[in-house]
């Protein structure tokens, strides 16, 4: 038999396809009668949805349509499509802008959310009776905090919900104490702690209990170089997931293979790909690459339709040797994320990804300066990079060294400041944020 949570993740692609069909047809009923925000924009447009390939008769959702949705009709907005006294939960989405986004959840809801949660973690090698320390942020209702402590118990891991916010100490003392043989974390804070263990414990991180760690909430955990460092600094498995807080928390999931999250929302989102620029649907084939659009097929609280997150992806496999059926994709962030130098896209991960590549000389901390308004700029990228006090090239050399690397690798022309180790501020408990708005040269 094979190891998955649940047997739909095994199922032949084409019984998914037929319930999905299914289930988007009771789900355009359903918010068409019951959300305003869908019976304004698509009730004229219901009829011609007969299967999965008419969605691409609906409009879009933008994240801009659901802030616009919240304010016309707080708190919960004009798309909400169940009554307020059948809501057991609220979540927020950090919003990259401004103002949060809340996200409502019925009870069914919350059972749709941790099927796909529980099936994430369970590919990501947690198991029923697994100790797990959880280290992402509780506060701020932020996903990564409650909902993924759902999806843990619902697995039926226990689970030790210190959170990020606990600080390094409190959780290394906690993890040396309880011997927990999981944790869950974003990549930034699980490299933090694997390096402060010696100073903290007087051991490495190596020699504590940790022996699978499932990774999310930022990009990373995919990149081979911050993998690595992860993987040595703990001696543990680590592995990436993804999703994001406008359909619970997460729900694509790396399995043994690690060469890509599989698609883990059988039966609670369709996927569809988009070219980003025309937005005409891509057809799901090994190598395509787009922008995720979602739809949640069974969705009573805050249904979405056609809603655009912005994550790019890369269809990286439609088979594995897992048994899973559903496709694996490789990310390369948020569109929000993606700056345009001289017309060549280019995400921040991918240049954390190169300057990992180059420690012990760096820390791999980094910043990119943005001295220019909006995503654009025709103008070198300026860096400042943390030398490591191992390195045994000069500043001058490190610099340049870099420069020609993410010249030749990304094609993109940059400045580098080489900054000493400990000059760029650790992320701790946050989200580590890689671009910083800064004034003119
Ligand atoms: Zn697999």
């Amino acid at each position: 038999m094979t190891d998955v949570f649940d047997e739909l993740e095994v199922a032949p692609w084409n019984e998914v396809s037929r319930l999905h069909e299914q289930l988007l047809q009771q789900q355009l009923d359903y918010v068409v009668e019951r959300s305003e925000f869908y019976r304004d924009r698509i009730g004229a447009l219901r009829g011609q949805v007969r299967s999965l390939e008419d969605l691409r008769y609906l409009p879009f959702t933008a994240k801009d349509d659901v802030r616009q949705s919240l304010l016309a009709k707080p708190p919960l907005g004009l798309h909400l499509a169940a009554e307020p006294s059948e809501v057991v939960q609220i979540q927020s989405s950090s919003g990259t802008t401004g103002m949060p986004t809340f996200v409502a959840a019925t009870k069914r809801d919350l059972e749709t959310w941790n099927s796909m949660g529980a099936r994430v973690f369970y590919a990501n090698g947690f198991r029923p009776g697994d100790w797990v320390m959880h280290a992402y942020a509780m506060g701020r209702g932020f996903v990564g905090g409650l909902v993924n402590i759902e999806h843990l118990q619902h697995l039926g891991c226990a689970v030790i919900p210190l959170g990020a916010e606990s600080g390094t100490e409190r959780l290394l003392r906690a993890i040396d104490h309880l011997k927990p043989r999981a944790m869950c974390a974003t990549p930034s804070m699980v490299a933090y702690l694997g390096a402060a263990a010696q100073d903290v414990l007087g051991k490495p991180a190596s020699e504590l209990s940790i022996r699978a760690i499932s990774v999310g909430g930022e990009p990373g955990g995919g990149i081979p170089a911050i993998r690595e460092n992860m993987e040595q600094l703990w001696g543990a498995d680590v592995r990436d997931m993804m999703g994001g807080a406008d359909f619970g928390s997460t729900y694509w999931a790396e399995c043994d293979e690690k060469d890509g999250m599989h698609l883990c929302s059988q039966g609670a989102l369709h996927v569809e790909l988009i070219d980003p620029d025309t937005l005409d649907p891509i057809p799901i084939s090994e190598g395509a690459t787009g922008e995720i659009v979602y739809t949640a097929l069974r969705r009573e609280a805050t249904p979405l339709v056609r809603y655009r997150m912005g994550d790019i992806v890369t269809v990286s496999s439609l088979d594995c040797r897992c048994g899973r059926t559903g496709f694996k994709i490789k990310t390369h962030g948020r569109a929000d994320d993606m700056l345009i130098v001289r017309g060549v896209n280019v995400f921040p991960a991918a240049i954390k990804d190169i300057v990992m590549q180059y420690a012990p000389d760096t820390t791999g901390y980094l910043k990119i300066d943005l001295d220019f308004d909006g995503h654009s700029t025709y103008e070198p990228l300026r860096l400042r990079v943390e030398m490591g006090k191992a390195s045994v090239r000069t500043p001058e050399e490190l610099g340049a060294t870099l420069e020609g690397v993410l010249r030749d690798q990304l094609t993109v022309r940059t400045v580098i400041q080489i900054v000493p180790e400990g000059s760029i501020e650790r992320p701790g408990a946050a989200k580590e944020k890689l671009l910083e708005r800064v004034g003119r040269p």
